[in-house]
């Protein structure tokens, strides 16, 4: 009997201890003790869903910065791992492959949101992603992209900033909350053993309700207005095809036919705002 496919996408401003860029950049000196962290918080939920369903498939897709952040030799060795990139399904790539349910892991909220951990939206380069008007984050991007493979997100873990982000959303997901943030790079937090063991709890309920979860679908077309940091970058961008300046320097419009296309549109953006010009 095979049983259901559980993807987890595992960011890591969300696990619990982390509140500063030193701890998620890689260049910088905390980073190795966060990579520990984020594999730990990760097999907890790995844990947690096997106990609802020890028949389950389970991929897991390091979804933080270079996305090679989550040590394979240390991952629970049942589930798979997605790594590196560029992706088109970026952040969640596997659900092309086909999925029951969708889990969060140390994701953190939307740019412009908070006081939140490490709150912003893709990169540094963002300033804003509205998907028909609607400010809209990681979060929402990721469950809007899961929706358009009809598949649900049962549980999100990282601040409680995030976690209510989520449940705006989604009304019917598990969240965990691994700290409660103070302000962009300060939170009072739950030790990681702790915060692992109540992931694990959380995952078996998520995963044992799934059913009672809907898909956050957006039907397409989808207007997309990006703000970005750079003028630079929407200098670059209106090179695209499709892509158009809006009024004022810093906005770049585009029409993704859906979900999947818009999510690739945003990716680009992110990937060009790290290119200079000339
Ligand atoms: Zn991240």
């Amino acid at each position: 009997m095979t049983g259901p496919t559980v993807l987890i996408s595992a960011d890591m401003e969300g696990i619990s201890g982390i509140v500063h860029p030193t701890e998620t950049n890689p260049d910088r000196y905390d980073y190795d003790r966060s990579r520990r962290l984020m594999t730990a918080e990760v097999n907890a939920a790995i844990l947690g869903v096997l106990e609802a369903e020890p028949d389950a498939a389970v991929l897991v897709a390091d979804a933080h910065g270079p996305f090679r952040n989550l040590l394979p030799e240390e991952l629970d060795r049942r589930a798979r791992l997605v790594r590196g990139q560029p992706r088109p399904l970026g952040m969640v790539a596997g659900l092309e492959l086909g999925a029951d349910a969708l889990l969060l892991v140390g994701y953190h909220a939307r740019a412009g949101s908070g006081p939140a951990v490490l709150a912003h939206t893709m990169s540094g380069a963002v300033l804003d992603v509205r998907l028909n008007g609607r400010p809209t984050g990681e979060i929402g991007l990721n469950a809007t992209v899961a929706g358009r493979f009809g598949v649900p997100v049962v549980l999100l873990s990282g601040d409680d900033v995030a976690c209510a982000e989520l449940r705006d959303l989604v009304p019917g997901a598990v969240t965990v909350e691994v700290k409660h943030a103070l302000g962009q790079a300060a939170a009072v937090t739950l030790h990681p053993g702790e915060a692992q063991e109540r992931l694990r709890r959380a995952a078996t309920t998520a995963v044992r309700q799934r059913a009672q979860v809907p898909p956050l679908t957006l039907p397409g077309p989808i207007d997309v207005e990006v703000d970005l940091y750079s003028p630079a970058t929407v200098d670059l961008a209106t090179l695209v095809p499709g892509f158009a300046r809006a009024p004022g320097a810093r906005t770049v419009t585009f029409t993704g036919r859906d979900m999947a296309e818009a999510y690739r549109g945003v990716q680009l953006l992110v990937q060009l705002g790290q290119i200079k010009p000339g």
